[in-house]
């Protein structure tokens, strides 16, 4: 049987509603239950594809090729459960259909309306998919209150009560501010929170309360009483200094233990050996090693999540401490590269997309390949490090991408057709922005005897892309005269998804996002092998 936990957010957004529905996930797998993760999102883009990394944070792509919200990051990162495009949806996408549906004369004779057939959508949508789950966990995007978001509370209450009580659970998360004149912590917004979620018929069964400090029981009875709650459904969500101290942190506040109660399920207590052993590894490492990342959206780290979380990985595998110095690209098109980078013991370029910064990030991948500093390129990153052996080794001068308009020497072009799944794929340079980029996982063959080969320790992988462009294979030959190999293809052979110079002690440019896939509890091999040649690299410094 499977059942429902409906989490939904109050008093102010940014609580790390994803992370906390995460780390619960994460808790009730370690009491050995099958979970799966899902988020609504109120909003009316059809998905995050088309939105600024600055807007939204980063585009979380899953291995079916849906462009995500970062939360499903958080899901698969804590659970290992990979997410799928039926694991996301936003109001646009439920409009999108419905209208759909409507033109097609589904409805024939019918007044379509948010009652019920939106809801109805959102419904089908949320119990679609599911297979042998004990549980999904269904997070709802947004603050209780919320105009666009009232469709999606509508129609989880519906589902409170179609589902019942035993196979359903709703988890309002919440904030506890201390105010510091009063020396207390506060339940007001608390109560004032979930008066409006009752206010859409939603009783919560558990508050989750974050707080700095510990929740005093008088303080918790309180909230259970004005709230309507048991007080020890009332759990504490205490700050904690690491992201891998939730799930232990929830079930020393006993949140799993509430949950098993609310379906009267009882199991053993939930081994989190795999945490506690991250856990001692992020506290407590040998070394530490400083990573340069030079991108474009570095004014706000969630743009960049999975990238960030990929390298902390990489550090537990090698067990140090990465320090990430985040440094904007435009700063090399004004300022000198050494003063920014000399000392760092590894230089990350990020994908991204559109011209500016660009010429910083071709700086960043000369003073890796020059220095001889581990060099990892991602997406973009990959392509600039081409372009930049291209102008600087292979002598092609005028070598550039189109992405930023007509060059006289396409390194990086516009494919407009390949295969997928022995299926053709295409798009041309007019088409629709969103969803059009080649997504999602694809397989990959790597070259015997090369490093990527051994990194891997395989010969085929599958790793997602986001990307509309493409190095262009015409160069091999040229590049490869000068250091620069193609050490990966696809198995079609005409796109190029690896590229190294061997002759460097570690320079790497991978066309997907490694970054994607990487857990804590298995770091993934390029972001293992990245900080180990960080740490050697620290070693002669
Ligand atoms: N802008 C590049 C492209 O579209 C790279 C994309 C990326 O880095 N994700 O191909």
């Amino acid at each position: 049987m499977t059942r429902f936990i409906f989490i939904t957010g109050g008093v102010v957004s940014s609580l790390g509603k994803g992370l906390a529905s995460a780390a619960l996930g994460a808790v009730l797998q370690a009491r050995g239950f099958k979970v799966r993760l899902r988020k609504l999102d109120p909003y009316i883009n059809v998905d995050p594809g088309t939105m600024s990394p600055y807007q939204h944070g980063e585009v979380f792509v899953t291995d079916d090729g849906a462009e995500s919200d970062l939360d499903l990051g958080h899901y698969e990162r804590f659970t290992g459960v990979h997410a799928r495009q039926s694991d996301n949806v936003t109001t646009g996408r439920i409009y999108s259909d419905v209208i759909a549906r409507e033109r097609r004369g589904d409805y024939l004779g019918a007044t379509i309306q948010v009652i019920p057939h939106i809801t109805d959508a959102i419904k089908t949508f949320v119990l679609a998919n599911v297979e042998d789950e004990d549980f999904i966990l269904c997070e709802i995007g947004g603050t209780v209150g919320d105009i666009e978001g009232l469709p999606f509370f509508e129609a989880i209450r519906q589902l409170g009560n179609e589902l019942g009580r035993d196979r359903s659970m709703f988890i309002h998360l919440t904030l506890l501010p201390y105010i510091p004149t009063a020396g207390e912590l506060k339940t007001k917004p608390t109560q004032h929170s979930v008066k409006e979620l009752r206010g859409v018929g939603i009783q919560p069964d558990l508050l989750l309360c974050r707080a700095d400090r510990i929740i005093p029981e008088g303080e918790k009875k309180k909230i259970a009483l004005f709230c309507n709650v048991r007080p020890e459904a009332v759990v504490s969500a205490l700050d904690v200094d690491s992201i891998y101290k939730v799930p232990i942190s929830y079930h020393e506040q006993g949140l799993d233990e509430q949950v098993c109660r609310h379906f009267g399920i009882e199991t053993p207590k939930p081994n989190l050996e795999r945490w506690e052993k991250i856990l001692e590894r992020v506290i407590k490492p040998e070394g530490e090693v400083t990573i340069a990342i030079v991108g474009k959206y570095t004014g706000l780290l969630d743009a960049y999540k999975s990238l960030a979380e990929a390298l902390t990985h990489g550090g537990i595998a090698n067990n140090v401490r990465v320090i990430l110095n985040w440094i904007d690209s435009e700063v090399f098109e004004r300022e000198d590269t050494v003063s920014h980078l000399d000392g760092v013991n590894g230089i990350l370029v990020p994908g991204g997309f559109g011209e500016r910064g660009v010429e910083g990030k071709i700086a960043a991948a000369t003073f890796a390949r020059e220095r001889e500093v581990p060099y990892f390129g991602i997406c973009l990153g990959m392509q600039m490090a081409v372009v930049e052996a291209a102008r600087n080794l292979a002598g092609i001068k005028g070598a550039g991408s189109t992405e930023f308009g007509p060059c006289d020497e396409p390194i990086v072009g516009l494919l407009t057709e390949w295969q997928k799944d022995g299926k053709k794929e295409t798009r041309d340079e007019n088409g629709d922005k969103g969803g059009t980029m080649r997504l999602g996982a694809y397989e990959a063959r790597l070259q015997d005897n090369s490093r990527i080969r051994q990194i891997y320790n395989t010969d085929t992988i599958f790793e997602r892309h986001r990307h509309r462009y493409e190095v262009n294979l015409a160069y091999e030959s040229q590049l490869a005269k000068h250091g620069m190999v193609f050490s990966a293809r696809s198995p079609d052979g005409i796109l190029p998804e690896i590229v190294e110079i061997p002759d460097h002690p570690w320079f790497i440019g991978v066309q997907f996002h490694p970054e994607l896939k990487s857990k804590p509890f298995d770091p993934h091999p390029l972001f293992g092998s990245f900080i180990e040649a960080a740490v050697t690299q620290s070693r002669l410094v």
